[in-house]
């Protein structure tokens, strides 16, 4: 089955491409960690809603800091959280987004 993102509004799928050609990648919930998986929760502001380990978010939702570049693949760091959705225009600035450093 094709990954795709679990952002309500968001399009992306596994294989496309975001606009300026960058490959998106898909990121599973922090399940193992309630903490951060609850500002990702928060974060994407879906109620009543719980995360399985068969969803993602795509990388779209992550600003640049949030991530190791290493050998050419982008990996996720261990304590950032998503703070880019359709429903927040630009770069949110609540106190989750300090959380990439
Ligand atoms: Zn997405």
């Amino acid at each position: 089955m094709p990954r795709y993102c679990a952002v309500k509004l968001c399009k992306n799928r596994g294989g496309t491409h975001s606009k300026d050609k960058k490959r998106i990648s898909f990121y599973p919930f922090p399940l193992q960690d309630e903490d951060r998986l609850q500002i990702w929760v928060d974060n994407m502001k879906r109620e009543d809603w719980a995360p399985s380990r068969h969803q993602y978010l795509c990388s779209e939702h992550f600003t640049e800091d949030c991530f190791d570049l290493r050998w050419g693949i982008r990996y996720l760091k261990h304590t950032s959280v998503p703070t880019i959705f359709p429903h927040t225009p630009g770069v949110s600035r609540t106190k989750t987004f300090q959380s990439c450093n």
